[in-house]
């Protein structure tokens, strides 16, 4: 699919160059009395974090795809996860002349100073996905709803073991059962919301011990893993699987907050005695439905993932850019949760899904999101 999708970007940008060859659009007088005349072609600058996950390639890609067609020029650029590289690629693009900021942040509070600096060089900054703190030049933010996506990952864990079953009405399982906790980057705003929503619908079962976190590590520095490393979250859960859970023990269920985690959790299970007819896997949760986790899915190994439709970010981030950019106020539908520390700010949230085995074909590949091919 990647080469398909490749493809398609190719040809997209062949496309859009050709159109800007044949000039600009026409403007109206409304926009041009806004100043809106220097928007188009104007040169957006987009940083994503890391190719290391297909979710922000799909980003990017999505980005720059949308964003070319509306004419704007658009500098692409992933940082390998290292928050100088990211403070660089920022400088430069403000030196370029660049006249938005679309910036998926490694660490939210790491590059005040650039934000500093785009605003004395009037240049608005939209957050995508992930909030940019402690500072005053964020002006919006594009994101999905991160708590509710918490609530759902920690309701897949139910589902799993059948505490509830995926209407939601309650399951025939009593319990009680042992559980792990993982949560996301410390320094990624999103994972605090992902482990609060989680915890929101575990707490109750922890507290009347149908769920009991048979290590103790229920607190959110303890459980997380910075800069959401597959390989760092394999290391916990075989210390885990050898402190905790030796002689005999079970581990039931684990949430793990994004599928790079859960493959990584998955394989120290394995390499633990876990994945057999004997000994099944425990209800392993995620988040981005990637293509390794959609796959583990089908064949039974990792429980559930939660579907985050990223065409729609990256359409929702566009429609922001445009408007900003030709003066115009963008639509947010939340306009008081995201405090970055120093203001609010407004925000548009998008829904997510849960996707198991049972609905994966529905929500993955009737949307298009996936080919059938693409998930064997
Ligand atoms: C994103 C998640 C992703 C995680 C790791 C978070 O900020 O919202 O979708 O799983 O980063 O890349």
């Amino acid at each position: 699919m990647k080469l398909t999708r490749l493809a398609s970007v190719a040809t997209a940008m062949t496309l859009t160059v050709a159109l800007a060859a044949c000039g600009s659009s026409e403007k109206t007088v409304d926009q041009q009395a806004s100043g809106a005349a220097d928007a188009s072609g104007a040169l957006i600058g987009v940083t994503m974090p890391t190719r290391s996950s297909e979710r922000w390639i799909g980003d990017g890609d999505n980005l720059k795809k949308q964003l070319e067609a509306k004419g704007y020029k658009v500098d692409l650029q992933y940082a390998e996860d290292d928050i100088p590289t990211q403070v660089n690629q920022l400088d430069n693009q403000i030196t370029r002349g660049a006249k938005l900021l679309i910036i998926a942040s490694i660490d939210g509070t790491a590059i005040t100073t650039q934000l500093q600096s785009a605003k004395e060089n009037n240049i608005p900054v939209i957050a995508y996905d992930r909030l940019i703190r402690n500072s005053p030049n964020v002006d919006y933010y594009a994101t999905f709803d991160n708590f509710k996506v918490g609530v759902q990952q920690a309701t897949s864990l139910l589902v799993g073991l059948k505490l509830l079953k995926e209407d939601g009405s309650k399951g025939d399982a009593k319990g009680p059962f042992n559980i792990e906790l993982f949560a996301g980057s410390p320094d990624d705003n999103n994972a605090t919301f992902f482990f609060n929503g989680a915890m929101s619908i575990l707490k109750p079962y922890i507290d009347n011990k149908t769920l009991v976190v048979k290590s103790g590590q229920t607190d959110f520095k303890t459980v997380a893993i910075l800069r959401w490393k597959p390989a760092v979250a394999q290391d916990r859960m075989e210390n885990l699987l050898t402190s905790t859970y030796k002689g005999g023990t079970k581990v039931d269920g684990v949430l793990s907050p994004y599928d790079g985690l859960s493959i990584g959790i998955l394989s120290a299970l394995k390499s633990n005695g876990y994945g057999t007819a004997g000994q099944p896997y425990p209800v392993v949760t995620g988040q981005d439905a990637e293509v390794a986790s959609v796959k583990s899915i089908i064949a039974g190994e990792q429980f559930a993932t939660i579907y985050k439709d990223t065409r729609k970010l990256a359409d929702t981030t566009v429609q922001m850019a445009d408007a900003v950019l030709k003066g115009q106020k963008p639509t947010t539908n939340n306009d008081k949760d995201y405090d970055n520390g120093v203001k609010v700010v407004p925000a548009q949230l998008l829904d997510s899904v849960i996707v198991y085995k049972s609905n994966y074909k529905k929500e993955l590949v009737d949307s298009g999101y996936y080919t059938e091919a693409d998930l064997k």
